[in-house]
């Protein structure tokens, strides 16, 4: 069973988005601002800038509170939002489609920006379609590698939901491909982790990949 209420709605695909979120202060309040601050403006000096002309004043000061906000998922516990669920006799597919992210390449400090779809089979219980989304978040506000956060949502959903299978498949565009490098914009990146019966069971693998992808061109 697909979250998306109405399957045509759903089937548009929306823009990949980066929004903040409501992200904790506390979370915010632990980087050192002031550090960051140097070292931007040394990186200005370095490239051949001036880091005190007008334009590029603020700069260090912006970019410190950017990554406070880009990394704020490294003093968060994504566990905080599976520990709630309700008891729910349901086994069959439960599907959170399209859930925008935006995380960094931990090998350039760039942005990849993308959907997570995220499915699970309960087992007895079964938690908030918020709550999905909020460890998708929270996993990709660090510095990050797409195989690593597939990895890491899966195996997190499967140890403390208890249940049957959980089956993750992440889409995102890769700035450090497509504005540098080889430079092949429109490119995206797919990875997959499947836990559980969808490991195991071909039949309920293609059932949620043609719940993911069926309708959609
Ligand atoms: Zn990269």
């Amino acid at each position: 069973m697909s979250e998306s209420p109405d399957r045509d709605s759903a089937s548009r695909r929306p823009a990949p988005r980066c929004e903040p979120g409501d992200l904790p202060a506390v979370a915010l309040g632990s980087v050192d601002y002031g550090r960051i601050e140097r070292a931007v403006r040394e990186i200005l000096i370095a490239v051949g800038e001036d880091p005190d002309r007008e334009g590029l004043v603020e700069t260090p000061a912006r970019v410190a509170r950017m990554y406070a906000e880009m990394f704020a998922g490294l003093k968060l516990d994504p566990r905080e939002h599976t520990r709630k669920f309700f008891t729910e006799e349901y086994d069959e597919v439960v599907l959170v489609r399209d859930i925008s992210f935006c995380s960094m390449c931990e090998h350039h400090l760039l942005p990849f920006i993308g959907q997570a779809h995220v499915a699970y089979i309960p087992d007895g219980r079964v938690i908030g379609l918020s709550k999905i989304a909020r460890v998708v978040e929270v996993i990709s506000r660090r510095p990050q590698v797409q195989e690593r956060m597939t990895e890491e949502i899966a195996n997190l959903l499967i140890e403390d939901l208890g249940c049957k299978g959980v089956a993750v498949v992440i889409e995102a565009s890769h700035s450090c491909m497509t504005i540098r490098g080889v430079k092949k914009p429109g490119s995206s990146m797919v990875t997959s982790a499947m836990k559980g019966i969808f490991r195991s069971n071909l039949s309920t693998r293609s059932e949620v990949m043609q719940l993911i992808y069926g309708n959609r061109k």
